[in-house]
Parts: C-alpha cells; sequence; structure tokens
C-alpha cells in the first residue's frame, strides 16, 4: 500500500526576558538552587494578581512578524485548567481562540509550511525524581518563563524538512535575540505530529485532514523529548518505518505519544492519547485583553535581515556557494565577522583586483574562515565574538595568502600564533622565519642538490612515471621546511628533469 506522510510540528521556545511572564521574578532560574526565583504569583497564591510582560508581548509580535504571519488587532489570554504537579496553580495562563500572530509561513527546501499560530504562555515547574527515593520533588524556578508556542499545519512529508524547519526557527529566534533556543537545555522544545494515510483518500482542508468518503483516518502519533536536531530526524524516519510496518502487516495503530531513545534509535510508547482533553478554557479574569496596534508598528521597524534573506544576499553579492552562504547565516556573528573581512580586504586592495580575483578571494574567504577558523573555534567551543584576530588583521592574514608570500602551511601556523597571541600577521611574518621562498636562484640550488640526491627517482621520471615528481616537490618542501611555493618548485624541476 502506498500511504502519504503528513507531519506538522509543535515547537515551544522560552523568551529570554528579564523578568518572568506575570511577574516581577528573575527569567534566570534554570541554573540556580531550586525554588530561589519564585514568589507568591508564580507559585500562584490565591489572591496574588498577575501582571502580563509587555517584551513577551512584543517578542511573540516580532516573531510572528520574521514568519510571514499577520498579527491580531486584539488579543488575550486564557485559563488552561488542568492537575499535574509542576503546575502550581492548578491552570496554566495560555491563549485559546484569539493568539497574538497566525497564517504566517516558512519556506522550507522551496515548500511553504504554513505557521498556523504562535501564541504566549507560561511555562511550567519542573519535577525531580531522586534515584531511589518513594517520593519526588518539585522546582518551581521554571514556572512563569514566557513560553512561546507555535503550530503548523500538517504540511511537512519528510523527515528532513520536519528537521530544516526546525533548525530554520532556531536561526530566526537567535537573529531576533528573543529566545536562545537551546534543545539540549529544553529552551526550544519540538514536537512532531505524524501520521500514514492511504493516498488519494484524504484532504487537507483548514489545515486538518479530512477522510474522503468511507476511509477512516489513521491516528496520529505525537513525538516527544527530543533534543536535537539530528535526534528529530532519525526519530522521524524510524517512525515512518514503524508505521508502515504495522500498517502493511494489517496491524492498527493506536494514537498515542511516542518518546525517543537517542541510543537504541527507536521511539518508545509513553503514553495512550484518550479523546482530546477538556481543558475548559476560559478567559483570564485577572489580565485586561490587549490592543496591539502601537506595539505592532514598533515591532515592525526592529525586524533585522533575517537568515534566508541574508543568505541569498552572500550569494548574489559575494559569490559564495549556497553550501557555504547556509553555513554562515546559520550564526550572525559569523556572517558579520565575514562581512567585515571582506570590506576590510577590498579597502586594502585596488578594486581592479578586487573585481578581477573576486572568485579567487571569496574562495579564500570560505577555505580559511569557513573550513579552517570555524574548525578551530568549534573544537574548542569558542564563539567566532570572543577571538583574537579583529577583520582588519583577517583580512591582512587573506591578502598575505593571495599575494603569495605565505603558503598554507605557513599560514596555518601564523592563524594559530593569531589565534594566542591576537598580534598583526605581517608583525608576525617580520619577527619570525615565515616568508614563503619565491626567489629562483635560491630554489635553484636547493632543486640541484635534490636531484642529484635522487638518481632513481629523475631515471623514473625521465622513463615517462611524471608523477613521481611530487615526490621531488616533497623534498623540496622538506628542505625549505615547508616555505617554499610549490609552484614554482613545480616550474623549476621540471625545467632541470626535462633539459
Ligand atoms: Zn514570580
Amino acid at each position: 500500500m502506498q500511504y502519504d506522510i503528513i507531519i506538522g510540528m509543535e515547537i515551544h521556545a522560552q523568551l529570554k526576558t528579564k523578568s518572568k511572564m506575570f511577574c516581577s521574578c528573575a527569567n534566570d532560574g534554570e541554573d540556580k538552587k531550586p525554588n530561589t526565583t519564585i514568589c507568591e504569583v508564580c507559585v500562584g497564591h490565591p489572591g496574588t494578581l498577575p501582571v502580563i510582560n509587555k517584551q513577551a508581548v512584543e517578542w511573540t509580535i516580532l516573531t510572528g512578524m520574521a514568519v510571514n504571519c499577520e498579527i491580531a488587532d486584539f488579543t488575550k489570554f486564557d485559563r488552561k485548567n488542568y492537575f499535574y504537579p509542576d503546575l502550581p496553580k492548578g491552570y496554566q495562563i495560555s491563549q485559546y481562540d484569539l493568539p497574538i500572530s497566525l497564517n504566517g509561513y516558512l519556506e522550507i527546501n522551496g515548500k511553504k509550511i504554513k505557521i498556523i499560530r504562535i501564541h504566549l504562555e507560561e511555562d511550567t515547574g519542573k519535577l525531580l525524581h531522586p534515584q531511589n527515593a518513594n517520593y519526588s520533588l518539585v522546582d518551581c524556578n521554571r514556572a512563569g518563563t514566557p513560553l512561546m508556542e507555535l503550530v503548523t499545519a500538517p504540511d511537512i512529508t519528510n523527515a528532513e524538512d520536519a528537521k530544516n524547519f526546525c533548525q530554520e526557527y532556531q536561526k530566526i529566534l537567535r537573529y531576533l535575540n528573543v529566545s536562545d533556543a537551546n534543545m539540549e537545555k529544553g529552551q526550544m522544545r519540538c514536537e512532531a505530529n505524524i501520521s500514514l494515510q492511504e493516498k488519494g483518500r484524504w484532504k487537507k482542508s483548514n489545515g486538518e485532514i479530512k477522510p474522503l468518503g468511507d476511509y477512516k483516518l489513521n491516528p496520529k502519533i505525537e513525538l516527544k523529548n527530543i533534543n536535537s536536531f539530528k535526534a528529530m530526524e532519525r526519530a522521524v524516519n524510524y517512525e515512518i518505518k514503524r508505521q508502515t510496518k504495522v500498517l502493511n502487516e494489517g496491524g492498527r495503530l493506536i494514537q498515542e505519544t511516542r518518546g525517543w531513545n537517542d541510543s537504541s534509535g527507536k521511539t518508545y510508547h509513553q503514553r495512550e492519547k484518550e479523546s482530546a482533553h477538556d481543558y475548559r478554557y476560559f478567559p483570564e479574569p485577572d489580565l485586561p485583553p490587549l490592543i496591539l496596534t502601537e506595539l505592532k508598528e514598533k515591532a515592525r521597524k526592529k525586524i533585522p535581515e533575517l537568515p534566508q534573506a541574508k543568505a541569498k544576499r552572500f550569494i548574489t553579492e559575494y559569490g559564495f556557494s549556497k553550501i557555504d552562504a547556509d553555513f554562515i547565516v546559520i550564526d550572525e556573528n559569523l556572517a558579520d565577522y565575514i562581512e567585515k573581512v571582506i570590506s576590510e580586504f577590498s579597502k586594502k586592495t585596488q578594486s581592479e583586483i578586487w573585481e578581477t580575483h573576486r572568485e579567487k578571494i571569496i574562495k579564500l574567504v570560505s577555505t580559511w574562515i569557513i573550513n579552517k577558523l570555524s574548525g578551530i573555534i568549534k573544537a574548542e567551543n569558542s564563539d567566532i565574538s570572543k577571538i583574537k584576530i579583529t577583520p582588519e588583521n583577517f583580512a591582512e592574514f587573506l591578502a598575505l595568502i593571495f599575494q603569495n608570500r605565505i603558503n598554507s602551511s605557513t599560514g596555518v601556523k601564523i592563524l594559530d600564533i593569531m589565534l594566542k597571541q591576537g598580534k598583526d600577521p605581517s608583525d608576525i611574518l617580520d619577527s619570525g622565519d615565515f616568508e614563503q621562498i619565491q626567489d629562483e636562484s635560491a630554489l635553484n640550488k636547493i632543486i640541484e642538490k635534490i636531484i642529484s640526491e635522487n638518481p632513481k627517482i629523475v631515471k623514473q621520471y625521465k622513463n615517462g612515471k611524471t608523477s613521481v615528481i611530487q615526490f621531488l616537490i616533497g623534498q623540496a618542501m622538506r628542505e625549505t621546511k615547508g616555505k617554499a611555493d610549490p609552484a614554482i618548485v613545480r616550474k623549476i624541476l621540471i625545467k632541470f628533469l626535462t633539459s
């Protein structure tokens, strides 16, 4: 049987406001002693009154705009009633029928994924289960943290798009500087709802899946506890395979929530979802409804260049490959750094050189910043904003390579010194024995010596095995401690070997 794969996402993101959603408690209780960043309001003592955090509302508007949503003119908060030990009030303040942002989309791999809504609510506390204890503990530091929930239409059809959607959304949250969106820390929690339906026997209407004729829809399975993008892709792929197998073997799927075990690479049953919960939503009587007209105007002016637009510009304006551009824009600081290096480089170079050699220069940027520097920064668990090399010095370093004054093995050594000491590359070059040997008469002597020392190799070359020249080049590089210009060495060698 052929099945259509239908996936919708729900993503919760903690906002990094200074204070909590409805009280003035500090919103940084994550690593603090349990129950130290709490007050009567966020643990719901009777008689206390919540106050709306304006910043959180502004950021939900901003995020909505960044993902092409309409922003409501009028919004309100509602009580979602349910009992759970990590919910001290016995209800969560959320938004039911009038979310702040609605009807947006994000383009992922050329497909528009519809965003139904983004609403604002408060996070719950945390339950801790000490080992071998017959009790649990509650930490309310997290209770009341502003939480933004995004819900997509079931428009995603494969695991890669599901993963990419989460990645793109994370980038946007970071560009807007509204959330650190770290999945491992639970600052961004992605859930995927997956169902498989027989081809041609269902339709989508208003973001919902409806059966055609007498077809009975297969239930959707909710995937939770996913703490990395890679895990998201693996978990969705596993679910697709598992559900296909059950259906093909004539089995029945149940509506359930499943977790993901990263080490076994499998999803597992967590709990059965009975018919939809009755949360007895009603408008929060302690909070006024909001008119957003003014905040909307303010937010519109604050939207920065977003990652997808930036990637496009890096391709058209500078000529980066799509792979490089996509990599660069993951980190806004890296993108800024690269733009500054390019600008410094072009300031140092005559405009004709820049125009004629642009491709080569961008290739150098890509080799030395995207590959080498980013690799070092990642290995050291550091950040581009913390490195000691100024964009001006990096541009100068690239210019030394561009002008063939140093070769790439010397480049690695100089880069290392720059990273450790933050020095000017020309000073490093002057103080050390680094400059590339391009002087042909000096190289002539060295090569003459190598040729006389390797008669067998020379004979092989003359007999037509020209690939042995690599060995001779290697000898010359060794002799000059890596400072010879390999292109010139090759030229001289050929001259000697063919004369
Ligand atoms: Zn509080």
